[in-house]
């Protein structure tokens, strides 16, 4: 009875009591579109929600949004400039049009159902590295197609898909002073480090990463004024390019396994969120119009 009633209530519109202990993944996936409040990122970067968030226009002049169906196309105002800006130059980069962008953050942020940790106060972008030739892509068409991995030996080296437009607009994303951080795997960011001539600054925010070679991973810093948006401590000093160095060599060379300590306690497996670990904003976004 109390479930038929649950679901009656849903099905017109009410929403269903959440118990404490329901997921938050559960509860932000519900939402179909944006808190009508001030914009403001609450908590970090894998631990918050975003408060009047904007959706990324389908398809823009110089980009197209992609598997719209999982609905990630909304970040906060500052992100949804950015993407407009850095797509104004790719779109000048030979062979690309602008930019594929996929997934930013749900309508209101928060854990997902599926995929990504991080990706919710609506400052992450990522962001295909395909070169976005046609911009005319059908939203079917857009569930369809698939990046294109840029990586060769496990990531230690770029493979030929690989360009000077890649090292270009990740250059300009890396020195827009927006950008806190951008996660590439290992052969790429060494590439670059290889590649580059002049100023090395910008190098230092090309993070080496797992995984990241069908997409590069676009991590902006608080917007100015946002008290409650949780910054990660900047990346070390330096250009990092040792480091991807020595990564790179491990991916060739793998260092044998360390020794495993029997009496090490086990990893405790990670728990759902729950909206009480969540900043006490996020109640406030999810409860909103
Ligand atoms: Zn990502």
């Amino acid at each position: 009875m109390k479930l038929l009633l649950a679901i009656c209530l849903s099905v017109i519109g009410f929403a269903v009591p959440a118990s404490a202990q329901t997921p938050a993944k559960a509860l932000f996936g519900a939402k179909p579109d944006a808190s009508q409040q001030r914009p403001a990122p609450f908590g970090s970067y894998s631990k918050g929600c975003v408060a009047g968030a904007v959706q990324l226009p389908e398809t823009g002049p110089t980009w197209q949004a992609m598997r719209l169906s999982r609905n990630r196309n909304w970040g906060h105002p500052e992100t949804i400039d950015f993407i407009k800006d850095l797509s104004r130059f790719a779109a000048r980069q030979r062979g690309w049009n602008g930019l594929y962008i996929g997934d930013i953050s749900q309508p209101r942020g928060g854990p997902m159902l599926s995929g990504h940790r991080s990706h919710q106060i609506g400052l992450d972008i990522d962001i295909w590295m395909r070169p976005a030739d046609r911009l005319n892509l059908s939203r079917k068409a857009r569930e369809n197609i698939s990046s294109i991995s840029m990586r060769r030996a496990k990531g230690a080296y770029v493979n030929g898909s690989w360009t000077r437009a890649h090292h270009e607009i990740l250059k300009a994303a890396a020195k827009d002073r927006r950008v806190a951080r951008i996660f590439v795997f290992p052969g790429a960011k060494v590439q670059m480090c290889n590649d580059e001539k002049g100023n090395r600054n910008w190098l230092r925010k090309i993070r080496p990463w797992w995984g990241h070679h069908y997409h590069f991973h676009v991590r902006l810093n608080c917007p100015r004024g946002a008290r409650g948006c949780v910054e990660q401590a900047p990346p070390p000093k330096g250009d990092g390019c040792a480091e991807a160095r020595q990564w790179v060599a491990d991916i060739l060379n793998p260092p044998p396994p360390k020794p495993v300590d029997p009496s090490a306690p086990k990893p405790r497996p990670r728990r759902d969120y729950t909206l009480s670990d969540l900043p006490q904003q996020c109640a406030a976004v999810l409860q909103s119009n």
